[in-house]
């Protein structure tokens, strides 16, 4: 049976949406789970199967396939590396990261927030991957552009124009407010960077990201801009595709939008 990877790889990887999914991680995910036609993406080979989109409703499936994955693993065993730590909860044993500036649990039956609610899809598919992935290594604390990541010309693209460019219009003019909302989910500010605001964020424990920004300067008609920065490392802990999620999830949560 084909990995959520070998399907993904067959995608376009650029995030067009056109097989109804707002990534392609996501109709990846579906796809494998079977929530999803292969043949929803037209850009996928998909033998024997009409385009048509889903089979069934894609969040109950993904939560099948993560219960049942997720009974394979020993959180344990990866607490350690993926930053998080195991506990006790009300679904039973469960691991426990920090996301986004909250408290989130991975157990075998669920992935849930601190009131015991299921997360979006989307966010289980995140949390998925870096469970998975098994936080091999430490992060390298040398930062870099997505760019710098091979494979990544066209997802460069989709980095900039769903997290860099909504941040910086969001935020335009208004760069305390920015550092404000990063720092709501824990952010660090970087002293002494180049930009006119500089932050670190933990998306996930072993998934920081750096937000550059330069505010506008109306008087000579440059508007703000962002630049999203990386470790080196990154691809140890999640694939370019999730890490292209996160830093979307990033800029959603400090935007509101
Ligand atoms: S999987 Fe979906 S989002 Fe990705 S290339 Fe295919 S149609 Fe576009």
């Amino acid at each position: 049976m084909e990995t959520i990877f070998d399907i993904l790889k067959q995608t376009k990887k650029d995030n067009c949406g056109k097989c109804g999914y707002p990534t392609c991680m996501a109709y990846a995910a579906a796809v494998h789970t079977g929530a999803c036609s292969k043949a929803a993406c037209p850009f996928v080979e998909a033998e024997g199967e009409d385009r048509r989109t889903p089979l069934q409703d894609p969040e109950t499936a993904l939560a099948k396939e993560l219960k049942e994955k997720v009974r394979s693993v020993d959180l344990e065993e990866r607490a350690q590396g993926l930053g998080g730590e195991v506990v006790q909860t009300d679904f039973g044993r469960a691991l426990r990261l920090r996301y986004l500036g909250r408290d989130v649990f991975i157990s075998p039956e669920r992935v849930f927030s601190e009131d015991g609610s299921e997360l979006e899809t989307r966010d289980q598919i995140l949390l998925y991957n870096y469970l998975f992935f098994g936080g091999k290594g430490e992060l390298s604390g040398k930062w870099v552009g997505l760019e710098s990541f091979p494979n990544s010309i066209s997802k460069v693209v989709t980095l900039k124009r769903y997290t860099e460019e909504k941040i910086a219009r969001h935020f335009a003019g208004r760069k305390e407010e920015f550092v404000s909302q990063c720092k709501r989910l824990g952010a660090k500010e970087v002293k002494g960077c180049q930009a006119d605001a500089c932050v670190v964020v933990l998306v996930l424990p072993k998934v920081p990201i750096q937000l550059n920004f330069w505010d506008e300067d109306r008087e000579d008609n440059f508007p703000a801009e962002v630049k999203a920065l990386f470790d080196s490392r990154a691809l140890d802990f999640l694939d370019i595709e999730s890490l292209i999620f996160a830093a979307e999830r990033l800029a959603e949560t400090i935007t509101g939008e």
